[in-house]
């Protein structure tokens, strides 16, 4: 009983020096107008913008934009002096590509097709291969037994047997394809064939993705590696299926087979640059402390046939929002009410890619993530869901993650929607059971994986105009954007002036 009096009224003590402590948030929210909304909007879901496709001019001309009204509104750069955390984005479309086996020549991209990651170039002719089953290697597994691969040609089958397990994640797994070809590397090998049912299409391999260091140094001292399907393997009398069978499950003893092979290759490298977008509103007495205002400025570009994808919504909406949030919060700190802690507008790029440009921020951290006290992540809050048809279809807003990592972030965003925005709140996709999984699709996740505390907002838009060359300007709810942007300025008003850092008392995945 005493115990439970004493907190009720330390409770209320820490309440009175808070609110005496913390200066009103109203008149710097309703900065966030109906109307600068419009106009930045108009500018980034322009045709002028292209569809701000990763990389391209377009998008790079959004960046300038967001970059000019972040120097207008006063914000600092976040980047050791610029407002830019560039990436480097690769492509490698090959110049010459070869597979001969005796008198066969086979087609590049329907016979055969490169792995990702291929040495400048190759020249090679074997006289034999050796064929190692799935060419798995582990603590417990060595599907090279008894066999010198060295100087050779390494023939083995995508993916895994049946009933194999690995208790490592994903990329660290034996049958991760880069550990296989990298194990092969490993005991020698010269080259490899990928027996594969389907092969990666021209389009996805002439496809930009980002430069990664460790796979660059790995690239330097790559060995060629083909996949190859059954047009290949008909040549020597087999198909796919057969090979399968005749493995099983077991780890067979490697097949030495005569063949005259002869692989060639040359790569095409092309690189691009593209960059997050940072400004910062800096902190007063836990300046060394962040937060982090997200939304990504690119989206999917234009089509063959010249249509752009304007992305008004997606995300062009999360982009204006955290414009005039980052403005707001300048504004409050030139009048002596600037946030206790630091706060980051970040824009990211490459989210449409694969959420690029954040996982490239989180493994990359300009702030120590554990000095982040959370992520406030927008994507698509300027339009009403078409499957939504209740009463509130005009007053509402989707937020995720609010039960997951930290205990400190429902009531904080409930406690400044109640006092401020009444916005209704729905959490349906937070619920384990929804299937569109929205809580791994957009950037907050690569905080989340990190163990930030992240608030997801989102119109609920997957139907109508998702993804189409019709997310246009004049289909945005202004007035709604307003407010559901504001309800994220005072979450953010929240989060960055209360006395601790949000707790992390959760896991990602309950
Ligand atoms: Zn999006």
């Amino acid at each position: 009983m005493v115990k439970q009096f004493l907190l009720i009224t330390l409770g209320f003590v820490g309440l009175s020096v808070q609110a005496q402590k913390t200066a009103d948030p109203v008149p710097f929210a309703k900065t966030i107008t109906e109307k600068d909304l419009q106009k930045h909007l108009t500018i980034i879901a322009s045709e002028e913008m292209g569809g701000r496709d990763t990389p391209s001019p377009g998008l790079e001309k959004a960046a300038q934009y967001i970059e000019q009204q972040f120097k207008a509104f006063g914000l600092k750069p976040g980047n050791k002096g610029s407002f830019r955390q560039p990436f480097i984005l690769e492509k490698d479309s090959a110049t010459h590509l070869k597979l001969e086996m005796g008198e066969a020549s086979f087609r590049p991209y329907v016979d055969f097709a490169p792995w990702i990651s291929m040495p400048q170039q190759a020249s090679l002719r074997f006289s034999e291969y050796v064929f190692v089953g799935y060419g798995i290697v582990d603590e417990n597994r060595d599907d090279y037994k008894d066999v010198d691969v060295k100087g050779k040609l390494v023939v083995f089958l995508n993916g895994q047997p049946e009933g194999f397990r690995s208790n490592k994640p994903r990329r660290q797994s034996p049958v991760f394809i880069s550990n296989k070809i990298a194990n092969a590397k490993k005991k020698g090998a010269a080259a490899v064939l990928i027996i594969s049912e389907m092969l990666p299409s021209r389009q996805i391999l002439d496809m930009y993705r980002p430069k990664n260091e460790q796979a660059v140094s790995e690239e330097n001292s790559a060995i060629p590696a083909f996949y190859i399907n059954d047009n290949v393997l008909t040549r020597k009398g087999y198909t796919i299926n057969q090979i399968k069978s005749l493995v099983g499950n077991q780890v067979i003893d490697p097949m030495i087979e005569e063949a005259q092979v002869n692989i060639e290759y040359k790569s095409g490298k092309v690189t691009a640059t593209v960059s997050n977008v940072i400004g910062i509103v800096e902190g007063t007495d836990k300046k060394d402390e962040y937060l982090f205002v997200t939304a990504h400025y690119d989206h999917v570009g234009t089509d063959e046939k010249g249509n752009i994808y304007y992305g008004a919504d997606d995300d062009g909406s999360g982009t204006v929002a955290v414009m005039k949030m980052a403005e707001a919060f300048a504004k409050a700190k030139k009048a002596g009410k600037g946030p206790r802690r630091s706060i980051a507008f970040m824009l990211v790029c490459g989210e449409e890619k694969g959420l690029w440009g954040s996982e490239y921020y989180s493994d990359n951290p300009i702030y120590p993530l554990e000095k982040t006290t959370a992520n406030l992540n927008i994507d698509m809050i300027g339009r009403i869901d078409t499957e939504r048809l209740s009463a509130d279809t005009l007053n509402y807003v989707y937020v995720i993650g609010h039960n997951k990592l930290s205990t400190d972030l429902q009531p904080i965003l409930e406690g400044m929607n109640n006092k401020y925005t009444k916005l209704v709140l729905d959490y349906k996709f937070d619920d384990p059971n929804d299937p569109h999984r929205i809580y791994y699709r957009s950037d907050h996740y690569n905080f989340a994986r990190k163990g930030v505390p992240i608030l997801f907002f989102y119109d609920g838009m997957l139907q109508a105009d998702y993804h189409k060359p019709t997310d246009t300007v004049d289909k945005i709810n202004f007035p709604l954007l307003a407010k559901r942007a504001q309800l994220v300025f005072y979450t953010a008003w929240d989060m960055a002036n209360r006395d601790e850092l949000l707790k992390r008392d959760l896991k990602l995945d309950q």
